[in-house]
């Protein structure tokens, strides 16, 4: 696992939902588990220019640098704002992503989990929903680049849909895409329906799963299955799971109901699966998740999902 003060520092200030307590709410409950003794925990890096950009255009990664030496302003139409700092911060997550892919690519672990990360919304060229740099977008670019790893899947079950990962890598047949997430007429970004799966040559490799307000773990035992024959169907050699906690009942921004189960039967399903591919290689990322007692169990139960 990558954690650590570094990573916590991603966070807004004021009292916003995003908050840099998350990691602290997460760390208290892994610990209280037993995770920690069973999992090894290290600090990330930054993650460099070069990365960035590669999935990142240069002008955006500049404009990030530029806001966030002074800390004013938004960092796009007005949801994220910058803060002093924010470019280190959001490198650093990018760097917990990329440390952890590395980790697994060298064989040293077969899973990986990152709670400050899986931020879905941010695209190529700007931040949006609280995500300044998507992580999971430049994993794939460096995942691509540095291992030579040509199919990669993204699956994410945060109440939001992951507009950054998904517009991202639309026309892009060998990103292979399954998300659940709230009915976009009901929730932030408003993307998401289940037309869209890919275009052009990549028409057929991303698989939209939008639920109604108020979906439960009956919505999701029924949906689930689905994501899961999306993946064999492909058979990816690394996949990436974004477990946001927004979508566990009782969430101050969304309107879903899953139970904190799903998020480790997620994580557990997919670990078989990839072990099931040969490769094993999973690497979970937090994303989303105001409730701060949902988040703890969500992501610890990720965790437990993943060993
Ligand atoms: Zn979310």
């Amino acid at each position: 696992m990558v954690a650590g003060e570094r990573l916590a520092r991603y966070g807004f200030p004021d009292g916003h939902p995003f908050g840099q307590d998350r990691h602290a709410a997460f760390f208290a409950e892994f610990s209280k588990r037993g995770l920690d003794k069973r999992v090894r925990v290290v600090e990330t890096r930054a993650a460099t220019r070069e990365e960035l950009e590669s999935f990142h255009t240069a002008e955006y990664v500049g404009l990030v640098a530029e806001r966030s030496l002074t800390g004013q302003g938004y960092l796009d139409a007005g949801d994220t704002p910058a803060w002093r700092g924010v470019y280190e911060a959001a490198a650093d997550v990018v760097g917990a992503t990329l440390l952890a892919a590395e980790e697994i690519m060298a064989g040293r672990v077969r899973r990986a989990f990152i709670p400050i990360a899986g931020l879905h919304h941010a695209a190529r060229t700007g931040a949006a929903g609280f995500c300044v740099f998507n992580d999971c977008g430049v994993a794939v670019e460096m995942l691509r680049r540095n291992h030579g790893l040509k199919r990669i899947a993204y699956v994410d079950i945060d109440a939001h849909h992951g507009d950054g990962v998904f517009y991202g890598f639309e026309s892009d047949p060998d990103l292979i895409f399954a998300d659940i997430h709230e009915d976009g007429r009901y929730l932030y970004p408003g993307t998401g329906t289940a037309h869209e799966t890919g275009r052009g040559a990549a028409a057929g490799t991303k698989l939209n799963i939008p639920v109604p307000p108020g979906a439960d773990n009956t919505v999701f035992d029924a949906e689930w299955p689905r994501v899961l024959a999306h993946l064999r169907k492909f058979e990816p050699e690394f996949i990436l799971l974004q477990a946001g906690a927004d979508s566990v009942e009782g969430d101050p921004i969304t309107h879903m109901r899953f139970s904190a189960s799903v998020h480790e039967r997620a994580a557990r399903d997919l670990s078989r699966l990839a072990d099931e591919f040969g490769h094993g290689r999973v690497l979970g990322t937090g994303g989303g998740g105001y409730n701060r007692i949902n988040l703890a169990q969500a992501w610890s139960g990720v965790v437990q999902g993943l060993i």
